[in-house]
């Protein structure tokens, strides 16, 4: 399925008319269509599978982890559909020599932040995705985030960064290599 743009320059019309505005002022005639366009771009990871850039790996002898860290993200909190962005850091510690291309981690990531997301379940789509691709001991994937809908609706909490903790395997049983990994992400 792919995104319905007439439907959303439909809804974006009623949502300017519920709220008291005029659609058909000069200032907002395109804002429909242009909102519908940025939708697209801002929601285009529902339409794509995230593990599709991680069928190839490299075979090398390597039995440590791998930490890819300050990975940017920009996604759109589903209650509010305001965004919220931050860093993804991720650890993944490869089994039988699989190892991927660094930049295919940061590509899974920009997969699932683009679509309607909850900053909880975008760690662990992003680990189990990593998983489930290739052989590892075990994923762990740290976000930190400022959330719009925190700040400007609310209690107003500018500045206030959330983090989540999604870990598996290796990272959830060696607290020493999980404090590690905590540890080399506060640089
Ligand atoms: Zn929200």
């Amino acid at each position: 399925m792919s995104i319905d743009k007439n439907k959303i320059e439909t809804a974006v019309r009623m949502i300017l008319e519920a709220v008291g505005e005029n659609p058909d002022r000069e200032g907002l005639s395109d804002t429909p269509a242009r909102v519908a366009r940025m939708y697209e771009e801002v929601f285009r990871g529902l339409q794509e599978d995230p593990a599709k850039h991680l069928q190839v790996y490299f075979s090398e002898e390597y039995d440590q982890y791998v930490l890819v860290q300050d990975i940017v993200f920009h996604s759109m909190c589903e209650h509010h559909l305001l965004p919220f962005f931050g860093k993804v850091h991720v650890a993944y510690y490869p089994a039988n020599n699989e190892v991927v291309g660094l930049s295919k981690i940061a590509r899974v990531t920009d997969v699932i932040s683009r679509r309607p997301q909850l900053q909880e379940r975008m760690g662990k789509q992003i680990g189990d995705t990593i998983s489930s691709a290739i052989n590892s001991k075990g994923v762990m994937v740290v976000i930190e985030a400022e959330h719009m809908c925190m700040v400007m609706r609310g209690i107003k909490k500018t500045g206030a960064v959330t983090k989540t903790i999604y870990s598996t395997g290796i990272f959830k049983e060696d607290l020493a290599m999980r404090q590690e990994v905590l540890n080399l992400i506060k640089g």
